[in-house]
Formats: C-alpha cells, structure tokens, sequence
C-alpha cells in the first residue's frame, strides 16, 4: 500500500526529528554552523519580529497549541462514536506525535541546539585545579566586599523598571559576547511578563527565555536590585548559552561593566549564590561581613520568595531538572554551582575591566 501524500507530510517531520534526538551534530558541528551561523540570523529575526508587541508571544503560541490539539481531539473522539471504529484514534494519536515534532524541531532550530555547543569553559582558559574551598570563600568574600562598596552608587542611580532594557547592559553583553566569538551582536529582547507570572510565583522563577519566538520574560515581582542581574542572565541565554551557569557566567560579566545598578545587582547576586556553597559557619561569618543595605535588599528579596509553595517548587525544579538531563547535561540543577566553578577556574574576574581583588587561594 502506498502512503497517501498526508501520510508523508506527517512523516516527514517525525523521521526528521528522530533522527536529530538519536543522531544529534556534534558539538563542533553545533558550534561552528549553528551557534556561529545560523542562530544569531535566526535571533535577530525573531526576537526583532517579537519586539514589535508588548505581548508575550509564547502565551499566544500556548494558547493557540492547547487550542488546536484540543479541538482536534474532540473532533477525533467525535469520529469513534460515529464510526464505531477505533481507528480515528490512531489517526489522532499519528496527528498528535506529527504535531509535537513540529514544535519540537521548532525548538531546537530556534534555540535548543545551543544545549549542543561545547562547554564554554572548553573554548576559554580554564583551570580546575584553581577551585578549591579556599577559592570558593575568597569569591564569596569579595562578593560581600563589593557589594557592600557598590550599594550607595547603585541605590543613587536607581534601578530599571521591569519593561525597561538599558543600553549600558546591552553595550556591555555585546562586548563580553565580542570577546567569546559571537559574530553579531545579540538583539535583545524587551522584556515581558507573561500569563504564566503566577506560576513563576508560586514556583521562584525569575524569569525565562521564551524559546519559540525568542522573548525574555520577567517575573514582575522581582525587586529593584534583582532585575539586571535577572536581566543580563537572560540575555545571556538570548545570546547563545544554554547551561544555567553559562547564562549566569556571561551575565555577571555583563552586568559588572554596565554601570552601578546593574554591577551592584551581580554582585548581590552572587553574595547568594556562593555564599551558598559554604559550610554554614562559614557562610555565617561571611555573611557577617554583608553591611545593613545590601543586607536589607537581601531581605526584600527572602520576602519576596516567601510566597513560594513548595510542592510546586519541588515539582518544578524536578521538572527543569529532567529536562537539562534529557538535553545531555548532565549535572541537571546541579549545574547552578557551576557558575562559581566557572568564575573561579576562568580568569574571568582577574581579567575583567573592573579589575576587582582576585579571590584569595
Ligand atoms: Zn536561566
């Protein structure tokens, strides 16, 4: 029997996204054709298009998803009754899995390839063995330090709104993306908040790149001092690193040469993240060090994440979790310390232009 040519169009895409799940590119390929090549085309596209409505796109796209497989589905199970066959089941569940690969391949050309790069600390100098507890307590105390030294020029500058995109911020993503390869700078996204807003509440997240149309979404309860850091991670994701720690990394380096706000905010930023790799009694005395300012925006930010539920956070970081594992890292939520590995490890902190104190070994 010869496959009708509905078949085939059906076909086409599951075979082809079977074959990128099975037979991925390497990451050489990924690099050289994908991240160098056809994804800052493809961003620039995309994010430019969605730039031009205050809307989120990516709940236009979920809702007209949910919408369409729904009715379908109705019409499908209608079939059954009338037939009395189980057949249009079948074509239903064919349809639904034609469908999904659609939308998955959609994914990975417009941004999911990038979980494919190489490491980035493959493509920088980097050195394992610089990481040690002594080094992870040194970058902690120079988190405290600077964030205590930034916080009044931070506060007298004041801090974006959450539809706002600085320029300071984006000059400097384009120069710290410059520096790692990037052949064009990245067109960054407005931000936008988003229906699903309740749920980043309930769940802590403070914002997400909306992969289909390439938008950065903002959870609109973040603080002042939180958004450009928030931001510049962002970004950093729009600009071609997938890996939390990545985005994490090329946003602090960002946000550290765009101005007082946004380098008090990394700095805040990481006062959190490395003090929580330490034992508490160090993490205590470190802290310690942290004066009432900064110390007063880190309470606004525990109160904030006091809404949380917790059973929706679990869920959801499992979630997250297996999906990083499913795109081949493996570290899974793990992965978020790895920013301090990476600061450390990297010259990143003793090459920057802001040339603060080296963590002490
Ligand atoms: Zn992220």
């Amino acid at each position: 029997m010869k496959p009708s040519p509905k078949t085939l169009v059906q076909l086409t895409p599951i075979a082809v996204a079977a074959v990128m799940a099975l037979a991925p590119p390497s990451a050489q390929t990924v690099e050289r054709y994908y991240a160098r090549g056809l994804y800052p085309f493809i961003q620039g596209n995309l994010t430019a298009l969605s730039n031009r409505s205050p809307v989120a796109w990516f709940d236009v796209t979920l809702g007209f998803l949910l919408l369409i497989v729904t009715g379908s589905w109705i019409y499908w199970l209608r079939r059954v009754r009338r037939e009395k066959s189980i057949k249009p089941i079948a074509r239903g569940l064919f349809a639904t899995l034609a469908g999904g690969s659609v939308v998955y391949l959609w994914f990975l050309a417009a941004w999911g390839l990038n979980y494919a790069r190489p490491m980035i600390e493959t493509q920088i100098p980097f050195d394992e063995s610089r990481i040690t507890p002594q080094a992870v307590r040194g970058l902690a105390e120079l988190a405290v330090r600077e964030a205590n030294r930034s916080y009044a020029a931070a506060h007298a500058e004041g801090f974006p709104a959450i539809h706002d995109w600085p320029t300071a911020l984006s000059d400097a993503l384009h120069q710290v993306e410059r520096e790692f390869g990037r052949p064009s700078p990245t067109r960054v996204a407005h931000p936008k908040t988003s229906m699903l807003s309740p749920f980043y509440r309930a769940a802590g997240v403070s914002g997400q790149l909306a992969p289909f149309f390439l938008e950065t979404l903002l959870n609109p309860d973040l603080t002042g001092p939180e958004r450009p850091a928030v931001l510049a991670h962002e970004w950093a994701h729009l600009s071609g690193y997938a890996p939390e720690s990545a985005a994490s990394f090329v946003g602090y380096l960002a946000a550290w040469r765009a101005g007082p706000a946004a380098e008090y905010s990394a700095w805040l930023d990481l006062v959190s993240e490395s003090t929580n790799q330490l034992q508490p009694v160090t993490q205590r005395l470190v802290l310690e060090k942290l004066e009432a300012g900064p110390r007063q925006d880190q309470e606004a930010i525990r109160q904030r994440l006091k809404a949380l539920v917790r059973p929706v956070e679990r869920a959801a970081w499992s979630t997250y979790d297996q999906m990083l594992k499913s795109q081949g890292v493996e570290e899974g939520v793990r992965s978020y310390s790895r920013v301090v590995q990476l600061l450390i490890g990297t010259e990143a902190l003793t090459a920057s232009r802001l040339k603060p104190q080296a963590p002490s070994r």
